[in-house]
């Protein structure tokens, strides 16, 4: 199996909660390996163009002022199959429906504040990392 990158998202629920570090421990546990990492505020701007395919999507505003709410960690993850295997500890959309054991189960609010974002495949986690970081921002 190939190593392989996704980018992730610590939301503003989780960094309001000072749960970054908690979050953190589960990624590694899970053999991911976190080669860059950045705090930012994201711009309505930001969030608005990083969101793009929910535009059309009833929750669209909401989720944009949320991301802008407070502070987010962006990172890029590192790992064998990264982006399933990141989709796996992060734990299903809504925490209700997520796996005991998951990052989503164990601190996500609700079915918005659900404290991590992870790319969906390899395709749209080169776009979302390109993003936010450049090149020797990241250190495998
Ligand atoms: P995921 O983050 O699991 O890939 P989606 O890509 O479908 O989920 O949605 C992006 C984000 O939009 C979710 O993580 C969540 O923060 C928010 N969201 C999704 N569905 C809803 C909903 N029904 N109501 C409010 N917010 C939602
Ligand atoms: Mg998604």
């Amino acid at each position: 199996m190939a190593i392989e990158r996704t980018f992730s998202i610590i939301k503003p629920d989780a960094t309001r909660r000072n749960l970054t570090g908690k979050i953190n421990a589960k990624l590694e546990d899970a053999g991911l390996r976190i080669v860059a990492q950045r705090r930012i505020q994201m711009s309505q701007a930001q969030a608005e163009s990083f969101y793009g395919v929910h535009k059309e999507r009833p929750f669209f505003g909401s989720l944009v002022s949320f991301m802008t709410s407070g502070p987010v960690v962006v990172q890029v993850l590192e790992g064998e199959n990264a982006v399933a295997k990141n989709r796996e500890v992060m734990g299903a959309t809504n925490p209700e429906n997520a796996d005991a054991g998951t990052i989503r189960k164990e601190f996500a609010e609700s079915i918005e504040a659900n404290s991590v974002h992870g790319s969906d495949s390899p395709e749209n986690a080169a776009i979302e990392i390109a993003y936010f970081f450049a090149g020797s921002d990241i250190v495998g």
